[in-house]
């Protein structure tokens, strides 16, 4: 209910920022991240760059590398509610390849009941809620899981089956899990349906043309633009503009029904904490910043 309130002040976008923290022999003295607190994060530009300076980036939320799981996952559990009450969400993960968007969407690659990702708890939570109602509602739930690359669909299911794991650490793909809920009242035989996206974006760095050519700088080509066009979209419902720029990308053409209108959006975007990645950390800071 509080969630709702909140969304009926700030339109249906949430951002929340999330920081992973230094891997196994990564240096970590030295970090990009300033201070993280409540919904701020203060990145440090040191003087490398000319005078060191701190930039301040404001979200719904921000979670630092400690965070777990759980707690990444606790906020979002109000949208999977909504799906069953019949709304139509889309969770989005953002970033530069190896900041983190699989492990935040899927977990690692040696999964523990600690560290399942909001694909799984989101399906959990589905489920369990849906038998808590099954006294007055039944529930239909079905799954599709997609991949974009170089603007092609792909159904990952209907072509490799569940048993293959997808190529999740592969930064030029999209996965897209769908889940399509239909829900009928026992009592007044009404039909509710609802819907939730759950998405894996392609890795956002920039990729530099003079370094690349042939089919890498055309998957970079494809991937710059379609980020470009999610972007683009979510920042004109930001704005409530009356023209939403659907038909840019393969992407946003497979979500027009579930971005806008009464549909919820949650974009998790993420930041490596080590200066190697300052550009790429500041310029998805400046996406994020953009449609939040
Ligand atoms: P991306 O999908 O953005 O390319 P990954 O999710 O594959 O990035 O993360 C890169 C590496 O960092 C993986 O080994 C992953 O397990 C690890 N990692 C990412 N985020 C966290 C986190 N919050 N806590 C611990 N390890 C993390
Ligand atoms: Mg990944």
């Amino acid at each position: 209910k509080l969630y709702n309130q909140v969304q009926d002040l700030k339109g249906n976008i949430r951002v929340y920022c999330r920081v992973r923290p230094f891997l196994n022999g990564q240096p970590n003295l030295v970090t990009t991240v300033d201070s993280i607190e409540e919904g701020n994060i203060v990145i440090t530009i040191p003087s490398k760059y000319g005078k060191e300076s701190r930039r301040l980036f404001s979200f719904n939320k921000v979670f630092g590398p400690a965070a777990t799981q759980a707690a990444v996952f606790q906020d979002t559990q109000a949208l999977i509610r909504s799906v069953l009450d019949g709304f139509n969400v889309c969770i989005f993960a953002y970033g530069q390849t190896g900041s983190g968007k699989t492990f935040t969407m899927t977990g690692p690659n040696e999964l523990t009941e600690e560290s399942l990702g909001v694909n799984y708890r989101a399906l959990s939570d589905l489920f369990v809620l849906a038998n808590q109602r099954k006294d007055t509602i039944s529930y239909d739930i079905s799954v599709q899981m997609l991949e974009i690359y170089n603007e092609q669909v792909r159904d990952l299911l209907v072509t490799d089956g569940l048993n293959k794991r997808y190529p999740s650490s592969y930064g030029f793909t999209c996965i897209c899990l769908t889940v399509h809920v239909q829900g009928r009242n026992l009592t007044s035989g009404g039909i509710l349906r609802g819907s939730m996206h759950l998405v894996d974006l392609a890795g956002s760095e920039r990729v530099d043309k003079s370094e690349v050519t042939g089919d890498r700088l055309k998957e970079a080509q494809h991937i710059n633009k379609s980020l470009a066009a999610l972007g683009d979209v979510i920042a004109s419902l930001a704005q409530k503009s009356t023209h939403v720029p659907y038909r840019n990308s393969k992407l946003t053409q497979l979500l027009q029904d579930s971005l806008g209108g009464q549909a919820k959006t949650l974009m998790f975007v993420h930041i490596s904490p080590e200066p190697d990645a300052l550009g790429e950390t500041l310029s998805t800071l400046k996406f994020a910043e953009r449609v939040a």
